[in-house]
């Protein structure tokens, strides 16, 4: 599929899937805001050049938030698409802090471009805490999420400087304001 059909396809099917979702923060973002971000800083990262993965950056909530089934991605984005976002999908079936602590051990297993969107998710996870932090959660609970993001970026080096310069400079900027 040419690059920008595929691209355009994924923002519109993510739209669907992801309608009337919103953030946990304060200002309860649109969903898609975040899904935006996240295709939009792979597009950078890769200076353009990889359509899927930034096919893959609208997608990659789908299956862990969504109906949406791998076959189902794979039938109208292709097996590469599908993949990256299987490889960056939580299993639902896990409690959360195991699937938190399986996110740490699997990110230096991860192919380099899932990595990337790992990345990108976090930068963008970051930047909306900070703007907008959830009404409920303490100070510590917003340390303990940094730190975990952080463990979860040491493991995703390596790949692209653009996007692990990025997530430095967020995590030093929340680290400050926290
Ligand atoms: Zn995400």
């Amino acid at each position: 599929m040419q690059g920008l059909v595929l691209i355009s396809r994924a923002a519109d099917f993510a739209a669907r899937c992801h309608a009337g979702q919103r953030r946990k923060g304060a200002s309860r973002e649109p969903y898609l805001n975040h899904l935006a971000e996240v295709a939009h800083l792979l597009a950078m990262a890769t200076d353009g050049a990889d359509a899927a993965l930034v096919a893959a950056g609208w997608l990659h909530d789908t299956i862990e938030d969504t109906d949406v089934s791998r076959e189902q991605l794979a039938e109208l984005f292709g097996d590469d698409v599908a993949v990256l976002v299987v490889e960056v999908s939580d299993d639902k079936t896990l409690p959360k802090a195991e699937r938190k602590r399986l996110q740490i051990a699997h990110a230096p297993h991860l192919s380099a471009r899932a990595r990337m969107i790992k990345l990108a998710d976090k930068i963008s996870n970051l930047r909306s805490l900070l703007v907008s932090p959830p009404d409920d959660w303490e100070r510590d609970r917003l340390i303990d999420y940094l730190d975990w993001a952080e463990r979860v970026a040491a493991g995703c080096q390596g790949v692209n400087p653009a996007l692990e310069s990025l997530f430095r400079k967020t995590a030093a900027r929340t680290r400050d304001v926290l």
